[in-house]
């Protein structure tokens, strides 16, 4: 049984686009030691000029991963700032990381040119890597959940554990990659469904909600009238039909392209789909949202577990650094 560290940043409650992220990550840690941490030091490194619903949306996320399956028996749900040591950890790393390394990381050039309207240009931003190679290392986890493009991340904390074991002493593994490959969900607009650009279908949406997101969804904009014929191959209403398992999709394939079916119809059907395969998370999320009080404790109790964890491994960092 490997140990394995999974997180997720707080900035808003999940959507469809995170949920199959989430479920493919939960296929490949059964079986596993696993920590899911709800990161919120994460979320404030983007989110610090409103950190007032941090709070209240780790709360909702920790109700979103237990209604979409994550059994608190089974694995460590846990609150990243409800252990000190990733600061302390953070800042032990820190020491060590070379500037260069944090500026040619390709995601934090992205996220600048691509995240308009916050100033990014602090520590904290630049220096999120080394918190997140904090939060791997203190766990010692040995394997960890990415998608294709986080790979470089994972490989700089992989770097940053070589340079402490050979500047100090051999405390950490090295983390390997368990790559996942969850669809790219289009969002309402079509583009990839994201809570930057506001196209989100929520866990928490109402099943009225969905029906309204859902017939506000962008189809093949070359069926402009019904008697054009269409092409579900860039039709995000079709790619659910696909993703949602609609028997009839070969049906649905045919008539859109021969201009036997409308828009409104397909939407309506696949809406139908939707609202079968949210209703059980929905329904066990308005359960939990009644219990939020036991939801805390399982966040109290997923923190003190992995705090014990954390605080040997920083005794051992700090050992190994001289502070100790
Ligand atoms: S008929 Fe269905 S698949 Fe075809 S463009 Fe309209 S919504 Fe999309």
């Amino acid at each position: 049984m490997a140990r394995v560290l999974s997180g997720t940043r707080p900035t808003g409650k999940l959507h469809l686009g995170n949920l199959f992220g989430a479920l493919e990550n939960f296929k490949k840690l059964e079986g596993e030691e696993a920590f899911f941490m709800i990161a919120d030091w994460h979320a404030l490194t983007t989110e610090y000029e409103s950190p007032v619903s941090i709070r209240a949306n780790v709360i909702e996320v920790a109700i979103d991963y237990l209604a979409s399956g994550l059994d608190p028996k089974k694995c460590t749900i846990f609150v990243q700032s409800e252990v000190p040591e990733h600061a302390e950890m953070a800042l032990l790393l820190g020491m060590i990381t070379p500037l260069g390394w944090l500026e040619r990381n390709p995601t934090y050039k992205e996220q600048l040119r691509e995240i308009t309207g916050k100033d990014l240009y602090t520590h904290g931003f630049l220096g999120y890597p080394v918190l997140q190679a904090a939060d791997i290392l203190l766990y010692k986890a040995e394997k960890v959940p990415v998608g294709e493009d986080q790979l470089a991340h994972l490989e700089l904390t992989r770097e940053i554990a070589r340079r402490f074991n050979h500047l100090f002493k051999a405390v950490f593994p090295e983390p390997e990659a368990i790559l996942t490959q969850a669809p790219k969900l289009p969002g309402i607009d079509g583009r990839k469904m994201s809570k930057s650009y506001g196209n989100t279908i929520e866990l928490s949406d109402s099943p009225e909600s969905v029906d309204k997101k859902v017939a506000e969804m962008v189809t093949d904009p070359a069926r402009k009238r019904r008697e054009d014929k269409g092409h579900p191959e860039v039709c995000p209403v079709y790619f659910y039909h696909n993703l949602l398992k609609n028997p009839n999709v070969d049906k649905v394939a045919h008539e859109c392209r021969n201009a036997l079916r409308g828009c409104v119809e397909c939407k309506q059907e696949m809406g139908g789909y939707l609202k079968a395969f949210m209703k059980p998370i929905y329904e066990k999320r308005k359960d939990w949202e009644k219990r939020k009080d036991e939801v805390k404790k399982i966040l109290e109790e997923g923190s003190q577990r992995a705090r014990q964890i954390a605080q040997q491994t920083m005794r051992e960092a700090k050992q190994a650094a001289g502070i100790l």
